[in-house]
């Protein structure tokens, strides 16, 4: 080759190779599963890894309140005047586009997570941009933990808030119930209390409101003791649920945090369950500090995502968590550590599948109708059922589009996809009839998962809707807070 075409030619090449892989990150974007890989500018996503989406913008927030505050009012100014929808962000956990909207402005409220807690009336100031891993390290050398929250340390709590999130804390209604009052940004760019006697229908509100109602900046939360905890766990037959859950989980003083699992391996089909349960061990607490072990966690992530699409695996996982439990070895807990469980512990690493929840919440009379159903619905799907968790969730009086308008149990499914249109229609077929299931045993669907549910089965489950949106163009009457859960149910 002549010496004046060398040039050209690897320039040729390195084009080659740099752009492809640039378009297969863009590709492999589009099927990102974690909801903090880096897209390309202008595009969001959700934990879904099926919400991609081009926006306008979005706005990184200050830290701190004084910057804070000047910020998003200019930002709501300048998208009024643009007439640009925005829609606000935590850590993104939502499946169904709740945190964007196509051309708006997304606020990703992470940075801002100031926090102080009055060790005298023990509550917690907490920025919404803050996660509750930050609130429980924060927390942890004043022997202090979270009250109510999920069952992972990886969200937000702004957006805890926007959902209502709950936990495995035993008895307990979900997080409205721990919070004081926390002050909202309006469409206006007012910042109001908002409280249990101070604007109480926008409390009720803004608690599971998505987003829709303004921009939750601080959260007062009521806190309580970090505790050491021993664990104990129970098998048994499923129809046996509600005795065991009774006698030594929800009538026994000394438990604070509880979840029941039930067996999804084809021997044996929701036949089995297990209690595991967590005690005050009524010891003080080691004076070292929290513990976190990597290697543990990637162990038990590698158990779980072996049981993926292999009938082995789920064996495999559920006889070593019956067989040892997931928390043997370990005589004591701290409460801390035990809340403080990140969601890669159960990532999926497979860009070509994700992982979708969902969660019903069935009142205790039709507990054990409701399995039974199950197990016709459930087996020979095309979809793969990973796991289902049972929690209690007592009657919520707090939040205006409440999901536990009684106390119920929520059964979560954790189930696995693949990113593709045969598959997303089986999903939406599978849900579709687990909601009628939902109806038919008086229970409720929750609202953070995939937007599967068309409008009025929606206002049937939730009777509230149309009141809720009516008194959305109240306190908003632009729609400058707008996202895609909004377009989908309003
Ligand atoms: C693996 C996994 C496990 C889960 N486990 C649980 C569980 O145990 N219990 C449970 O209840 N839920 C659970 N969820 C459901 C739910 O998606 C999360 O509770 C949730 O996403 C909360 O936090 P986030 O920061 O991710 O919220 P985001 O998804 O970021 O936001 C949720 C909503 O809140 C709004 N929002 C966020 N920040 C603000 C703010 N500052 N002001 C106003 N609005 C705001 C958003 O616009 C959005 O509508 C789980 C989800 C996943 C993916």
């Amino acid at each position: 080759m002549k010496k004046r075409h060398v040039l050209p030619v690897l320039i040729g090449v390195l084009l080659v190779f740099v752009s492809i892989p640039a378009i297969y990150l863009l590709k492999t974007n589009l099927n990102e599963n974690n909801p903090n890989t880096p897209l390309p500018s202008h595009y969001t996503n959700d934990a879904s890894g099926l919400s991609f989406t081009r926006v306008d913008t979005i706005i990184t927030v200050a830290e701190t309140r004084s910057e804070l505050i000047p910020q998003l009012q200019a930002v709501l100014r300048y998208a009024k005047a643009a007439n640009k929808p925005v829609s606000i962000a935590g850590a993104k956990h939502t499946m169904g586009g709740h945190t964007l909207y196509p051309d708006g402005i997304v606020l990703n409220m992470r940075p801002f997570r100031e926090m102080h807690l009055d060790t005298v009336t023990n509550l917690l100031t907490i920025g919404s941009g803050a996660l509750w891993e930050e609130a429980i390290r924060y927390l942890d050398p004043f022997n202090r933990s979270i009250a109510v929250m999920q069952a992972f340390s990886s969200f937000s709590i702004g957006g805890s808030l926007s959902v209502n999130g709950h936990g495995w804390q035993k008895n307990s209604p979900p997080l409205s119930s721990s919070v004081v009052s926390f002050t909202l940004m309006d469409h206006n760019g007012e910042v109001l209390t908002c409280s249990r006697t101070e604007n109480q229908e926008l409390f009720s509100l803004v608690m599971g409101g998505y987003g829709l109602f303004g921009i939750i900046l601080e959260v007062k939360l009521r806190v309580v003791p970090n505790e050491n905890l021993t664990f104990t766990l129970y098998k048994f037959k499923s129809a046996d649920y509600l005795t065991w859950f009774k006698t030594y989980a929800s009538d026994n003083q000394d438990v604070k945090l509880v979840f029941g699992r039930l067996n999804v391996s084809q021997k044996e089909f929701l036949e089995h369950a297990t209690l595991n349960v967590f005690a005050s061990a009524k010891i003080p607490l080691p004076p070292k500090p929290m513990q976190s072990d990597p290697a543990f966690t990637e162990v038990k992530r590698l158990i779980f995502r072996n049981s993926v699409n292999s009938e082995f695996g789920k064996r495999l996982r559920w006889d070593l968590e019956t067989g040892i439990g997931e928390f043997s070895g370990r005589g004591t807990f701290s409460r801390n550590e035990l809340l403080n469980d990140s969601v890669s512990l159960i990532e999926n690493k497979d860009t070509a599948s994700t992982d979708i929840l969902q969660e019903y919440f069935i009142p205790e009379r039709h507990f054990n109708a409701y399995i039974a159903e199950l197990k016709k619905v459930l087996p020979n799907q095309t979809i793969d059922l990973l796991n289902i968790t049972i929690r209690d969730v007592y009657q919520d009086t707090d939040s205006y589009l409440a999901y536990a308008r009684e106390n119920v149990f929520g059964f979560v499914f954790l189930f696995n996809q693949k990113k593709n249109a045969s598959d997303e229609a089986e999903m939406e077929k599978l849900t579709k009839r687990l909601v009628e299931l939902a109806i038919q045993m008086e229970g409720t669907y929750y609202l953070p998962y995939r937007l599967h549910i068309d409008r009025d089965t929606f206002r049937i489950v939730y009777p509230q809707a149309d009141a809720f949106f009516r008194l959305k163009l109240k306190y908003d009457p632009d729609e400058l807070f707008r996202n895609k859960f909004y377009d989908h149910y309003k």
